[in-house]
């Protein structure tokens, strides 16, 4: 194994007089006021050991980054049934993009674009109320991090429900080809709130261990999905997980990772560890600049990579 603390100290150290760089997204304005200069890395191995640098205790808005989190749980529920309401091709347009929605009659490319995990929030609210799924999503997200202090940040939940036009407008897209089975308000309820919770990197690395370690937290012990769907959701990470900026994370990173708005990417090195960076600015497809140059460069020092030794 490489030497990860000096790895990660490495990382942060170069990145310094970057910080800053980017564009902190300000739909809403918990998110307009996150302090732009932080950074975080939190590295878990499949062995649990840990390795941390920067901001990587301090919780920030994980935003898209939970849509692995509910896939996860969707699935579970519904196994591949799953795909009779949601593809698993990778989109190549924005993340909120509407118009292949109308061509493809309300059924989404993947999982991970918001009208994606819009409909993953239909499924996970089967013989729910919204409070109830709510409540799933965060009990598994806190079982899969063993932590139980992760919660939701109301406040953000309040403002995407607020600001949450072109997801409204997703939505009932998609209930008028019949593509949603509960009532929209219902559906974003789930999705506003699964996007507000709020995580540390180092919580974040933890919840994605699983799927570094072909579907086993090695930290608890629990066997959280199979072998082969931890590497099917792998595989739609890094398809997927990076909207219309997916091939390049590809090229660039080469390993699964799912990026959220707040400026946080889950990456996965399957067999050696989870990893959870934290950068609010983002580049011009919404993904956080610093962090995916960090993962970079992690990559690059480590050899860690899916296409080869
Ligand atoms: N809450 C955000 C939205 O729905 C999530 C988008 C993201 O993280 N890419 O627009």
């Amino acid at each position: 194994m490489p030497d990860l603390q000096a790895i990660v100290d490495e990382i942060h150290e170069k990145l310094q007089p970057r910080l800053g760089e980017g564009k902190v997204a300000d739909y809403i304005p918990q998110l307009a006021h996150v302090d732009p200069k932080k950074f975080g890395i939190a590295i878990i191995d499949v062995d649990g050991q840990n390795y941390k640098a920067g901001d990587a205790d301090v919780p920030f808005s994980i935003q898209s980054v939970s849509k692995v989190f509910t896939l996860t749980l969707a699935l579970g529920k519904h196994g591949e049934t799953t795909w009779n309401r949601v593809g698993r091709e990778p989109s190549g347009s924005a993340f909120n993009s509407i118009v292949q929605l109308e061509h493809e009659e309300g059924k989404p490319r993947n999982p991970f674009i918001n009208a994606g995990a819009i409909a993953v929030s239909d499924l996970v609210l089967a013989g729910h109320t919204p409070r109830e799924a709510i409540g799933e999503i965060v009990r598994f997200v806190r079982y899969l991090a063993d932590d139980d202090t992760i919660a939701i940040d109301p406040e953000v939940a309040k403002s995407e429900h607020a600001t949450g036009y072109r997801n409204f407008a997703l939505a009932n897209f998609m209930r008028s080809f019949n593509k949603l089975t509960h009532p929209v308000e219902h559906v974003l309820g789930v999705y506003f709130h699964h996007c507000a919770l709020a995580m540390t990197c180092t919580q974040l690395a933890r919840s994605g261990l699983f799927l570094a370690a072909s579907g086993r937290n090695p930290l608890t012990g629990h066997t959280v999905v199979s072998r082969q769907r931890a590497r099917r959701i792998n595989a739609l990470m890094l398809t997927c997980g990076h909207y219309d900026g997916s091939g390049d994370f590809a090229y660039r990173v080469g390993l699964p990772g799912k990026s959220g708005v707040g400026g946080g990417i889950l990456a996965v090195a399957p067999g050696k560890a989870s990893v959870a960076v934290w950068s609010p600015g983002l580049n011009n497809h919404g993904n956080s600049l610093l962090g995916s140059l960090a993962l970079e460069m992690l990559a690059h020092r480590t050899g860690w990579s899916v296409f080869g030794p």
